[in-house]
Parts: structure tokens; C-alpha cells; sequence
């Protein structure tokens, strides 16, 4: 049983703790014509994308889709929606649904973000759609930490704190003349920006960040204010004041303090500890088509358990060392169950047809041709050490 299992079997044990929300996570809100709920994967660890096929099908549809997308991002909405980044993305509570809580993150969000806010890095396409599903993940995990965070909460004070919450939040949004987003708690956004830009600041180049600032500066009230709040202090400020909203009521009916700046409440979120956050289920939308866009256009690729060897594949690694032999079938099992990251696993540029190259030990490697549409079988095109490969 899994760590949050355990945490829903003991919340069940406090009345209220838990409801059963009829909605549907995996359907994105009001996208309209969307009659059959997109195919869903689960995502786990770091993935890639492939974009080599990308073609736009309905290109009225996709500049109506690019624009109904910003002004729902921007928080111009007209209709009832979703704003700032859950208009792209969203986080499913375990508290309000026990089996399909988790992440949703759809393909057509990773196109539209980067089409309105990317893509004037001088990236690839294909690096610019794995930023894109980093912003929004980053985001979302930090509203899983923060449920995670309550239920702790909850099962100290054995008290339906986030249910009542949401429900007292709900029935008297902050700001009552708008009535057409659905309303949000500012500074959990701010927070969860916060941690986006802290957590793509730490290894991603200036000009990156920047470019992601200015989306964050783009969003509504509370998403936008993550902008102030990347330094340690603002951090854990904003952390510890999306605890205190939650935990008002209670707080003063229990007697706790949680006012202390020498408590750091942001210890109580598991944003550093990779197990917990795993255990959070991400999965992905296949609805690219329903933005306009030729379905296979973006590929996410977790893993690649299908090879055909190519004559000129075979010939090359009876050439090999036996050593370099052994590594490639190793690495073959490997890539059954997870891709590395690049630069062990990366697509070569400009190659044609698109190429990846596998790193193997040695500086050796084997290039890939990814599958035809329909088919799923990877083909493994050449093997030998970097300069044969002519990596330069
Ligand atoms: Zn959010």
C-alpha cells in the first residue's frame, strides 16, 4: 500500500475528511465538442517529446484554440473556466476524488504554452514542449504538496479541514462581482508559481527564466505575485500563508500557533522528497486533436520497449567489442522500463529521417528511428563509438 493510500484509509476514519466528486479529472472543463473523454496515460519519471511529426489539421480551429487558451490563462475569461495556469493543467485532490486524483496535464496544453509563450527560444519544438510540461508540473506538485500538507493536518486535529475549507471558500468567492472563473486561493497560486520558477531557476540558463517570468507576469492575481516570492523567505512565507488559510478555523479552535516565524511550515510539504511526490499519478491527455491539431503531432516518449535491428545495425555490432555488445543488450532492457535523460537519450538535430542517439559506455552509441504512424516498433539504425557516428 502505497504511502497516500494509507493516508486516505485513516482520513476515511474522520467524518467529512473525504467526499466523491462526480466530476470527471481527466475531462478538461468546457472544452466544447468534446464528446469521448481524450486517452490517458500515467506518466512516470522525467519524459521526452517528439514533435517531428507535427502538422496542424484545422488551422481556424487552432488560432480560435491559441486565443480562447491565452485569454483563460490571462484571466479574460468571459465563460466559467479555469484561470492562470489550471486553464492549461490541473491537480485532482485526493481528498475530493480517492481513485483518480493526481495530475492531468494535457497535450494540447504543452502546444498551446508554447506556442503563446515559448516559442521565441531558440530551442527545438521538441525542448521547448519538455519546459512546457516541467512549468505545469512543477506548478501542480505544489498543490499536491500542499494537500498532502492538510491531511497531516487532518489527522492531527482528526478534522475535515480542506473539504470544509474548499466548501466555505466556494460559497463566497473573494471577489463577488466575478462570478465567472472559478475562484481560487491567490496565495496557494502565488506559491505554487513560486516554486515553478525556483525549481526551473536552479538548473535552466537566464534566458529561460526570464522568458517563463514573463508568463507568470501574464497570469492573473495570485499566479503573478509567484514573481515576488521566489527568494527563500517570500518562499516559505507564502508556503506558511497557504497553510494558515486552510488552517484558520481550526487553528483557533485547537489553540495552535501558527504564527511563529521560527516554525517552518514549508518543511511540512514534500517538495524535496522524490518518493512522495511520486506518488502523486501524473497522466497525460492525448487531445490534440480537439485544438486542431494531427493527432501524433506531439509524442511523449517514456520508454521504448519495441526494437527491430537493421541489417546495417547487425553488421556494425558484430564489429564490437564484446563489452560494447553486452552494454547495448543491457541497455536494451533498460529502455523497457525508463528512458535517461538527455544528453544520454536525445534527439540528433536535423537529422533526416529524425534520428536518436543512445549513449552506451565509452562514447559509444546506437541511433534510433522512431516508429512509423501505427506502428510501434523502434528501429536501431547504427551502432559504434562518436566520431564514427559523426558526432563531430
Ligand atoms: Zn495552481
Amino acid at each position: 500500500m502505497s504511502l497516500i493510500d494509507g493516508v486516505i484509509s485513516e482520513l476515511a476514519g474522520i467524518r467529512n475528511a473525504l467526499g466523491q466528486d462526480a466530476g470527471e479529472p481527466w475531462r478538461r472543463p468546457r472544452r466544447r465538442g468534446s464528446t469521448e473523454a481524450p486517452a490517458s496515460a500515467r506518466v512516470t519519471g522525467d519524459p521526452i517529446f517528439d514533435s517531428g511529426r507535427w502538422e496542424i489539421a484545422d488551422q481556424r480551429l487552432w488560432e480560435e484554440e491559441k486565443e480562447s487558451a491565452r485569454r483563460a490563462v490571462e484571466g479574460e475569461v468571459l465563460s466559467s473556466g479555469r484561470t492562470g495556469i489550471e486553464a492549461l493543467a490541473w491537480y485532482a485532490s485526493f481528498h475530493d476524488n480517492q481513485r483518480d486524483w493526481g495530475i492531468y496535464i494535457p497535450l494540447s496544453s504543452l502546444a498551446l504554452l508554447d506556442e503563446l509563450y515559448l516559442s521565441k527560444l531558440p530551442m527545438d519544438r521538441d525542448r521547448r514542449l519538455r519546459l512546457a510540461w516541467s512549468i505545469l508540473l512543477h506548478h501542480e506538485q505544489m498543490h499536491f504538496a500542499v494537500d498532502h500538507a492538510c491531511a497531516w493536518f487532518e489527522l492531527m486535529l482528526r478534522a475535515p479541514i480542506r473539504r470544509e475549507f474548499m466548501a466555505r471558500f466556494k460559497a463566497e468567492p473573494p471577489l463577488p462581482a466575478v462570478t465567472t472563473s472559478e475562484a481560487y486561493l491567490e496565495i496557494e497560486e502565488t506559491a505554487a508559481n513560486a516554486h515553478m520558477l525556483r525549481q526551473l531557476g536552479r538548473a535552466a540558463p537566464r534566458q529561460i527564466v526570464r522568458t517563463v517570468e514573463s508568463f507568470v507576469r501574464n497570469q492573473p492575481a495570485g499566479y503573478q505575485e509567484g514573481l515576488n516570492a521566489t527568494g527563500d523567505t517570500a518562499f516559505a512565507e507564502a508556503v506558511a500563508e497557504t497553510l494558515r488559510s486552510y488552517l484558520a478555523l481550526w487553528a483557533i479552535e485547537h489553540r495552535l500557533d501558527l504564527g511563529s516565524r521560527e516554525m517552518n511550515l514549508l518543511r511540512l510539504l514534500p517538495l524535496g522528497d522524490g518518493n512522495a511526490l511520486a506518488e502523486c499519478t501524473v497522466r497525460v491527455l492525448d487531445d490534440l486533436a480537439e485544438v486542431g491539431v494531427v493527432p501524433g503531432s506531439v509524442r511523449l516518449i517514456q520508454c521504448i520497449t519495441e526494437i527491430v535491428e537493421s541489417q546495417n545495425f547487425e553488421r556494425q555490432l558484430r564489429c564490437q567489442d564484446p563489452a560494447v555488445r553486452r552494454d547495448w543488450s543491457r541497455r536494451k532492457e533498460q529502455i523497457k522500463i525508463g528512458l535517461p535523460s538527455p544528453p544520454r537519450f536525445e534527439k540528433l538535430k536535423n537529422w533526416e529521417p529524425p534520428t536518436w542517439s543512445l549513449r552506451l559506455r565509452d562514447g559509444y552509441r546506437v541511433h534510433l528511428q522512431p516508429p512509423d504512424p501505427g506502428t510501434a516498433a523502434w528501429r536501431a539504425v547504427a551502432i559504434g563509438n562518436h566520431k564514427e557516428m559523426g558526432h563531430g
